[in-house]
């Protein structure tokens, strides 16, 4: 998609950036902030990217460090600070919806402001089994020891058998399921199938929209305990992953929607008929 040659330096390639960049003289290594199980890049910028041209100069950007994490072997890209996270959920549209046009892929349809915005970017790229999982790389020609799933070393690792079909995962989901007090029969076949599954529930606006939440959620960290395994060798328990979604869960919807009377004791348990409307 991008006419960027491979042996130019970033800033010659990603110009429009380059120019908006505050610091100038940064190298990769500069802008990545290991974090304890993911890499973050903090570019600081004059002002945000915020034309077509600087949006998908910015995509390609991130692609390319995502290439570096890969072939290293340590971890994905993250997003950049949180703080610009309300210009992300709108800047993070418009590049989605122009990607959807000139990939040809459906319009995402699961907006949702108690999300954060790089995990809806990422459940969107899990939508369209645009994630770096191993059978996505090999069709680009990147070369690996193993095409196999990491976690049961026996199936060839694709988008939807990490997210939706290895054991570990459905043992997630049936958990989380359960959680939510939702049919033991929900349907957790794919991100989108799952998604609309949510759509379809009889219930609350604001309910279904936690249930997104979770979702989305879910998804994230199935990914992220992925990495772990991948790169670093670490097996995350499906009980720390259940811990880890419901408390990022709760801690995004104390800081992003308005359900102030949400409190920790009740969330653990999903106690929370009285405070949703
Ligand atoms: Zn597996």
């Amino acid at each position: 998609m991008d006419s960027w040659t491979e042996d130019r330096p970033f800033k010659d390639r990603f110009l429009e950036l380059f120019k908006i960049a505050r610091n100038k003289h940064a190298t990769v290594a500069d802008l990545a902030i290991k974090l304890q199980e993911e890499v973050q890049w903090n570019i600081e910028w004059s002002r945000p990217p915020n034309t077509d041209f600087e949006w998908l100069q910015w995509s390609g950007l991130l692609k390319e460090l995502n290439k570096i994490k890969s072939l290293t072997g340590k971890d994905r890209w993250g997003w950049v600070n949180e703080k610009w996270d309300e210009f992300l959920v709108a800047g993070v549209k418009e590049l989605i919806n122009k990607q959807s046009v000139t990939e040809q892929e459906d319009r995402w349809i699961h907006w949702n402001s108690w999300v954060p915005a790089k995990i809806i970017y990422f459940t969107w790229r899990v939508g369209i089994g645009r994630i770096p999982a191993k059978k996505e790389l090999r069709r680009r020609g990147v070369l690996l020891d193993n095409y196999i799933c990491s976690r049961c070393r026996i199936m060839e690792e694709t988008t939807e058998h990490l997210i939706n079909e290895c054991m570990g995962a459905v043992s997630v989901w049936k958990r989380i399921i359960g959680w939510m007090k939702l049919p033991a029969t929900a349907d957790i076949s794919s991100c989108k199938k799952t998604l609309a599954y949510a759509d379809d529930l009889k219930g609350s606006v604001e309910w279904k929209k936690i249930i997104k939440v979770i979702m989305q959620a879910t998804m994230w960290h199935l990914w992220k305990a992925r990495n772990e395994k991948e790169f670093s060798g670490i097996t995350r328990s499906e009980d720390n992953t259940v811990d880890d979604i419901k408390t990022d869960t709760f801690l995004w919807l104390k800081s992003r929607s308005k359900l102030k009377d949400l409190v920790w004791e009740r969330w653990e348990d999903f106690n929370i008929r009285d405070i949703v409307k």
